[in-house]
């Protein structure tokens, strides 16, 4: 049932080489995170996210600091060793220092054309309302720059409905995996969810469509699989440490990963209403390190998140070295404890991730939920 998924993933240059055949369409990197995936299409290309990658970092390391995140790094080394050399071009939002760099280092390095869309920093929703109006037109233009076509009204149109498809479908999975502990696996969950961003996008609506109905139709997992976790980070964690929640029978019930619950906590873009669709898809939904949204302090909601997943504890998962996460990390422990609510911290490489300690603090941490859970 989930094969599609895991061949999706499994080799990125080889992906995006078959993707590039297969859809005809000039293929664009994503950079994280809050593009909407759904222009890139609307104006005739394929959109390929690009989250970060297990691989060993070399070239990168020429260019940047020892303080840049895994995730900016991964993506500079695929590049650099010519891993997405399928891709006509890049699109970069100015989410953090770290990527408003990255995206200066393609600029000068890449033989590719870069997009960058500046997130604006207002906090009155209004008077982001209006400087994303006043953006959107040239992002639309410079889009049309990388793609070599433009997005037209029935083009958006059409895109954001099929965006907005996929979305309600990841919607219906998480909700299959709160309310059905244990019937999908933890690696199997997060290879559906990550694999949209590198296939066609009508085939994953179609794919994850099908794999809902059967699961929908399975038969109930056996019960009692408990401690169940609330998951934190800026993006899903390595697949090896999602075989370590599996194998040491800990069940997310829910998390708040950027190309995860956050992602789909938000709407896509509505061609409606541009300017008021494009603000709640980058600051609606559940709260996100990078952005500053008066009213939703991160450290007062995570208690409610947790508690409405039904989750008995909280395993936060920073990227090293991601400075905006660690900046709220204290703040978000103490509003924890504060709650009653146990948190463990892991921190995640892409590079090299030490598996054995983090097997055995995840152990303890299950003793601990096995201890004080219900
Ligand atoms: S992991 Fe953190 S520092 Fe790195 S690109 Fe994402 S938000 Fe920026």
């Amino acid at each position: 049932m989930f094969a599609p998924f895991h061949e999706a993933l499994a080799d990125p240059p080889g992906r995006l080489s078959l993707l590039r055949r297969r859809s005809g369409r000039p293929l664009i990197g994503v950079a994280p995170a809050y593009f909407p995936p759904e222009w890139v299409h609307a104006a005739g290309g394929l959109p390929v996210a690009f989250w970060g990658a297990a691989l060993p970092v070399a070239r990168a390391d020429a260019l940047l600091p020892p303080y840049c995140c895994p995730v900016a790094r991964s993506i500079l080394e695929m590049e650099l060793a010519g891993r997405t050399a399928e891709l006509a071009g890049w699109v970069f939002t100015s989410l953090c220092d770290t990527l408003v760099n990255l995206r200066e280092i393609f600029r000068r390095l890449s033989s590719r054309p870069t997009l960058v869309f500046p997130i604006p920093l207002a906090t009155d929703p209004f008077a982001r309302r209006r400087r994303l109006a006043e953006l959107i037109p040239a992002a639309f233009e410079d889009l049309g720059r990388l793609t070599g076509s433009a997005a037209t009204g029935a083009s958006l149109a059409s895109a954001s409905r099929l965006y907005g498809e996929i979305r309600n479908l990841q919607r219906r999975l998480y909700s299959l995996r709160r309310s059905r502990p244990g019937l999908i696996g933890v690696r199997n969950f997060y290879a559906a969810l990550r694999a949209g961003f590198f296939m066609e996008p009508e085939e994953y609506r179609g794919r994850l469509a099908d794999l809902l109905s059967r699961l929908e139709a399975a038969p109930e997992p056996p019960a009692g699989r408990r401690p169940r976790l609330f998951l934190s980070g800026m993006v899903v964690p390595p697949d090896e440490v999602l075989g370590l929640l599996e194998h040491l029978g800990l069940d997310p019930a829910d998390d708040d990963f950027a190309n995860g619950g956050r992602m789909i906590s938000r709407p896509v873009f509505d061609p409606q209403d541009p300017a008021g669709s494009l603000e709640a898809a980058i600051f609606g939904g559940t709260p996100c390190c990078c952005l500053h949204v008066p009213g939703t302090d991160r450290a007062a909601v995570f208690p409610r998140l947790v508690r409405e997943a039904g989750a008995g504890g909280v395993l936060l998962l920073p990227v090293r070295c991601c400075e905006p996460d660690a900046f709220e990390r204290p703040a978000i422990g103490a509003g924890l404890a504060a709650a009653g609510i146990p948190a463990l911290t892991m921190e995640m490489d892409c590079e090299s991730l030490p598996l054995e300690s983090l097997r055995t603090r995840l152990e303890a941490f299950r003793e601990l939920l096995e201890e004080s859970g219900p």
